[in-house]
């Protein structure tokens, strides 16, 4: 089969590889319909994850139709069309025990990173049954792949850590897939308005699409100002961080009230300073976390319905024999205007 892999740092090319083979009895085989990039395999590919190693194909996202069950795989059949989560877990560990699969003793990220990934005609899918979500009839595949990480990341991260409440005012820092995810999902808690900062005009205008109800762009001179404004100079209930620097970070913890949340979805790869000397008195909460995608069974729910739309996302297409080109657009998203690429076999 033919897959993209990754060979160290700024080396990535579209190769002939082995066929994935079930290792496992709880293995699936899925052949990919449908998969896109992250913003973390930009980093991967700029050598910021030492732990992926030459020879690894990338990616972490998709959608895609069983061909291979392993022996002890009851619950899913050949031919089942299904999702799959960034996340894979055992079900059975004590961390899975509580849902908090992303630290699942046995798994959790991993594929993309420590075993091969999705941005391939085939993939391996370990813990099949505890890992996969079976597609509903009627969902397309451009919807059902912004499950696999963004959807759930903006939410459980951003939303639910940020214990978002009715009438909250909510900012959120950094309107890309990840930000827009937040910002859409934040109204499932009646959040009163929804601030999206960025210092893109393009993504700030996307994002009133996303369930922004007002946008800052933080390269103003009066930004804080401006948002100090729309919340009765007060700050923000809660303010998510999704962007991954200092900066950002800090700026969050500037702009929410005391008695507010600071919920950090940003995968930050330098140290970050927290500045406890003057937080120490506003009464706020700090929280952090890895994706789990426990809640992508009830996410998935309101995308049927139609009440959560991310098919929105998909801003370009390609097939997979033009997938140097779909990495092309999507690491240039600034000029190209990308959100998420989406990938066709
Ligand atoms: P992205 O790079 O597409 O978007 C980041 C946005 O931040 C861009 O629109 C950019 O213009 C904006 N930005 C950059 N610098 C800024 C600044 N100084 N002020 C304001 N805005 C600024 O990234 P994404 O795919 O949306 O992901 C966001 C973050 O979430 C990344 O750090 C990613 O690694 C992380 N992430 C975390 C998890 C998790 O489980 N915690 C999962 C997936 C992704
Ligand atoms: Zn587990």
């Amino acid at each position: 089969m033919k897959a993209l892999v990754y060979h160290g740092p700024n080396h990535k090319s579209w190769e002939e590889v082995p066929d994935p083979k079930i290792v496992n009895p709880t293995d699936v085989i899925v052949q990919v319909d449908t998969t896109t990039i992250c913003g973390s395999d930009l980093h991967i590919l700029k050598g910021d994850v030492p732990t992926v190693t030459d020879g690894r194909i990338l990616g972490h996202e998709g959608v895609g139709t069983i061909t291979e069950v392993g022996s002890a795989v009851g619950k899913l059949v050949v031919g089942d069309r299904v999702i799959i989560s960034c996340i894979t877990s055992c079900g059975s560990c004590s961390y899975c025990d509580q849902q908090l699969f992303s630290h699942c003793l046995n798994n959790g990220w991993i594929i993309g990173h420590l075993i091969d990934g999705t941005q391939a005609e085939y993939v391996r899918i370990p813990f099949a049954e505890s890992s996969l979500h079976k597609l509903p009839a009627g969902l397309s595949d451009e919807a059902a792949v912004m499950l696999s990480d963004i959807l759930p990341t903006g939410f459980e991260i951003g939303v639910r850590n940020g214990r978002v409440k009715p009438g909250d005012v909510v900012a959120v820092v950094g309107s890309g897939p990840v930000g827009l995810s937040a910002m859409m999902t934040a109204g499932l808690y009646g959040a009163s308005r929804i601030i999206a900062i960025d210092l893109d005009e393009n993504r700030l205008t996307q994002a009133r699409t996303f369930g922004a109800t007002d946008s800052v762009n933080s390269g103003s001179a009066g930004w804080m100002d401006e948002l100090m404004a729309m919340t009765d100079g007060l700050g923000v209930d809660v303010a998510i961080e999704a962007v991954g620097i200092p900066q950002t970070f800090g700026m969050a913890t500037e702009i929410v009230r005391p008695g507010g949340t600071v919920a950090n979805v940003g995968v930050h790869g330098t140290s970050v300073e927290l500045k406890l000397q003057d937080l120490w008195i506003k009464d706020i909460a700090i929280t952090t976390g890895l994706v789990s995608t426990s809640t992508t069974p009830m996410l998935l729910k309101l995308v049927a319905q139609g009440k959560l739309t991310p098919e929105k996302f998909a801003s370009h297409r390609f097939t997979f024999d033009a997938i140097m080109d779909a990495y092309d657009t999507f690491s240039r998203a600034a000029e190209t205007k990308a959100l998420k690429v989406i990938i066709t076999r």
